[in-house]
């Protein structure tokens, strides 16, 4: 939905997000304590991480390192002063009172994104900042009717909040500028980009306006976590705005939270206003100085980038804009895809890929990376089709058994006898008898019914199990019946 048509008036949506994305690390942010997932509850805390009285914070180098990369490979300011502040709050599984974070002089400044917008363009998504901040830990309250439990694995959990300019339009933007960042973030290692996890979650700024006015209030939805309830979470939130308006009544600013089940938004509490959060200064922690050289060092070694491997597979390896998006930007997609395109026909590759290798990974519901056919198995079964041994439809039939069976490509064609037929003088065998039997489709072919070859082509398959050349064979043919 992109247009959102009131009773009165098209009105017009506007989003902007903050991305918290979890930085891949070995360690937290202030302490040694591990960030390995799925760990037993509480068993990868310090004192630091329980806010024992006299703990010192202690600043990963890492992470910075990380969120530099980030910002670098978005064209983003780097600000060589940062200060870390203290965010005081109360929750149960926040031990300190407060969440270090950035304020004021946050690491990273203004950058950009470009996504494809609903018209077609390809426009700039602005980014307001990204700044380093420490995870809360995870209150648990369905393992006991009375009590709340808490687990303070990722109490320090290094995180990254990326904050966009309310530049957005509709949730099909939205979606694909959230794609994007995961792309760029998971190209660069900085961050898994796994929303299941909960390790890249967004909260969404979402307010409505006639087209042309000032902005409106907005409401902000906490935590979404995947990029479906995103697009729900907006569209729901849009309309109910604009009812609100159209009724004569004004929307509260305010935070919501999105239930997946009914697929609505319901208030969760009245905004808070950075005031309220009694900012200052962490005064265990120096302002992070850095220096130039460090940067463009960071900026030299940055490997290479969504946009760029897309126009490379497009220029280079001739695909198709469609499917060099889908690979580029689902990076498991691209990871299985390149080593088998490098040096061998990549469009017949990707044709193949897309159709076995993602096809099953769909079905089975599993990740591409846990697919039993690695990409350079999968690539021996692209050369057996290249050599003429087989066609693409048995290719497809031999990788359902590699998947199954776990042998080579070569040896089930051994072993099932599936190579295929180019011997002309078997050939001619079966397709003049095929001729013979057909004299209806002869004479239709003979009074300039070219299509009807298709029809000779497949009862010629039939006979030979599919194992026929289908060049010799349409060559073959030709020959005969003229
Ligand atoms: P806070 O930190 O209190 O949530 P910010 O001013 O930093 O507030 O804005 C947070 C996010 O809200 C930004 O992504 C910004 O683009 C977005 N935003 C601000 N105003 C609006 C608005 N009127 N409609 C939609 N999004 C908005
Ligand atoms: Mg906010």
């Amino acid at each position: 939905m992109s247009k959102l048509e009131g009773k009165t008036w098209t009105w017009e949506t506007v989003i902007g997000l903050e991305i918290h994305a979890q930085i891949t690390t070995k360690s937290k942010l202030f302490s040694g304590a591990s960030t390995k997932f799925g760990a037993l509850p509480n068993t990868q805390v310090t004192l630091v991480d329980v806010a024992m009285p006299g703990m010192l914070p202690v600043l990963n180098e890492m992470a910075v390192e990380q969120i530099v990369r980030t910002g670098l490979a978005i064209n983003a300011e780097i600000n060589l002063y940062s200060v870390f502040d203290r965010k005081n709050y109360f929750y149960p599984d926040l031990p300190q009172g407060y969440q270090i974070s950035q304020f004021s002089d946050p690491i990273v400044g203004k950058g950009e994104i470009e996504i494809k917008m609903d018209d077609g363009e390809k426009r700039g998504v602005g980014i307001t900042r990204i700044h380093l901040e420490q995870d809360a830990g995870k209150s648990i309250h369905d393992m006991d009717p009375s009590f709340t439990y808490v687990d303070l694995n990722r109490s320090g959990v290094p995180l990254m909040e990326i904050v966009s300019e309310p530049d957005l339009r509709s949730s099909a933007e939205a979606a694909a500028y959230v794609r994007k960042i995961r792309a760029i973030l998971q190209y660069i290692g900085s961050c898994d980009g796994n929303m299941e996890r909960g390790n890249l979650r967004c909260d969404v700024n979402v307010s409505v306006r006639r087209k042309g006015d000032p902005l409106g209030t907005r409401c902000e939805i906490k935590n979404v976590n995947s990029i479906r309830f995103l697009k729900q979470a907006i569209d729901y939130e849009a309309n109910r705005q604009l009812n609100i308006i159209e009724n004569g009544d004004k929307v509260t600013q305010e935070t919501r939270l999105f239930d997946s089940v009914t697929g609505k938004t319901r208030s969760m509490r009245s905004k808070e206003e950075a005031h309220d959060y009694r900012y200052f200064p962490d005064p265990d922690l120096l302002p992070l100085q850095l220096k130039k050289s460090y940067v463009d060092r960071l900026s030299a070694e940055l490997p290479e980038l969504p946009d760029q491997k897309l126009l490379r597979f497009v220029n280079e390896l001739g695909l198709s804009l469609d499917v060099a998006e889908e690979f580029v930007f689902e990076k498991e997609k691209a990871d299985y895809f390149e080593p088998i395109a490098t040096g061998r026909d990549a469009k017949l590759v990707a044709n193949m890929v897309r159709k076995d290798v993602f096809g099953y990974a769909n079905f089975h519901s599993i990740n591409i990376s846990d697919v039993p056919v690695t990409p350079q198995k999968y690539g021996e079964l692209i050369d057996l089709i290249v050599e003429g041994d087989i066609n693409n439809r048995i290719a497809s039939e031999i990788f359902i058994l590699m998947a199954k069976t776990g042998k080579d490509a070569e040896v089930i064609v051994q072993e099932k006898g599936l190579r295929q037929l180019s011997d002309t003088n078997e050939l001619e065998v079966v397709i003049e008898k095929v001729i013979e039997v057909s004299e209806k489709q002869v004479a239709q072919y003979k009074n300039g019914n070219q299509k009807i070859i298709g029809w000779f082509v497949g009862q010629i398959m039939q006979k030979t199990k599919g194992q026929a050349n289908p060049k010799v064979v349409n060559a073959l043919l030709r020959k005969k019946l003229n």
